[in-house]
């Protein structure tokens, strides 16, 4: 039998990711852009996800959009909520997952699921950059580095400034204030991250937390969220190897589901 390849497309806010999938297991190509939907990341991660399996769009047999922005791709067979994605790549990357905090470029999520992988309960916070990926890239600003470059300076922690403000803003502020007052970097980077895991572990509490734990999203990519995060809610926290393609596999997923569905 001929293989079958599926496309799942995360149209984050902030990033573009893309994931092809060949009959619904194999990973044989994927891509991350860093611009999210209604800029050129789509269409790019789409193309080198493509190149990255050698194969053309004529080659796939369904793509399925999910995220923020998939009202927007052409072309998509079909259209699917990132809670759904998430929770069938979740529990694809972790079988038996019960709880799964995502953390993304503008917004944070927690979901619960039943022993059997269905999404049972949700929670979001989409209203404030308070503990989304946007707060960290923000601080890495002031701070003059990148977002990717902040696990290693909490690596480098010798203490932990504290940065009270709940508000974006107000925490630049402090972070500044604490740069004049000549605070060490990766001490006030650890603060930082405390920061986001306090709103974290407040939404993961309201939502239920019951292990296995999976941290998924770009943010999961910082190990110093992870830990910090595992020292507020005092559990264990599994991160995939990929888990900014999390949506995007969900999403291969279900078109392969579909696919065979469809043919039964
Ligand atoms: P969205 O789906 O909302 O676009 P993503 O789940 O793709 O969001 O996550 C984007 C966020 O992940 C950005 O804020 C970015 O700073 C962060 N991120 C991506 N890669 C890394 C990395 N290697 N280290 C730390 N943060 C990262």
């Amino acid at each position: 039998m001929a293989d079958v390849y599926t496309m799942g497309v995360d149209l984050g806010s902030t990033a573009s990711k893309c994931i092809i999938l060949k009959n619904g297991t194999e990973t044989v190509g994927s891509a991350v852009i860093p611009s999210g939907a209604g800029t050129s990341g789509p269409e790019r991660a789409l193309a080198a996800a493509l190149a990255s399996a050698g194969l053309t769009r004529s080659d796939i047999a369904a793509v399925t959009a999910t995220g923020y922005g998939r009202e927007s791709l052409d072309g998509a067979d079909w259209s699917v909520s990132e809670l759904s994605c998430h929770a069938l790549g979740a529990a694809r990357e972790c079988p038996g997952v019960m709880t799964v905090i995502d953390i993304g470029g503008q917004d944070a999520k927690v979901l619960t699921l039943s022993a059997e992988g269905r999404l049972e309960n949700f929670i979001m916070n989409d209203k404030c950059a308070a503990g989304t990926g946007r707060f960290l890239d923000v601080m890495a600003r002031v701070l003059e580095t990148e977002a990717d470059k902040l696990e290693a300076l909490d690596a480098a922690a010798e203490g932990i400034v504290p940065i009270s403000s709940t508000c974006t803003v107000f925490a630049e502020s402090e972070v500044i204030s604490q740069l004049s007052r000549r605070a060490p970097i990766p001490d006030i980077v650890a603060g930082i991250h405390r920061s986001v895991a306090v709103r974290t572990a407040s939404l993961a509490r309201r939502a239920g937390v019951h292990e296995p734990v999976l941290m998924t999203g770009g943010v999961a990519r910082n190990g110093g969220v992870v830990r910090a995060l595992e020292r507020e809610l005092g559990v264990s926290i599994g991160v995939p190897p990929a888990p900014q393609l999390c949506g995007a596999l969900g999403a291969a997923i279900y078109g392969w589901n579909k696919l065979n569905k469809n043919k039964s």
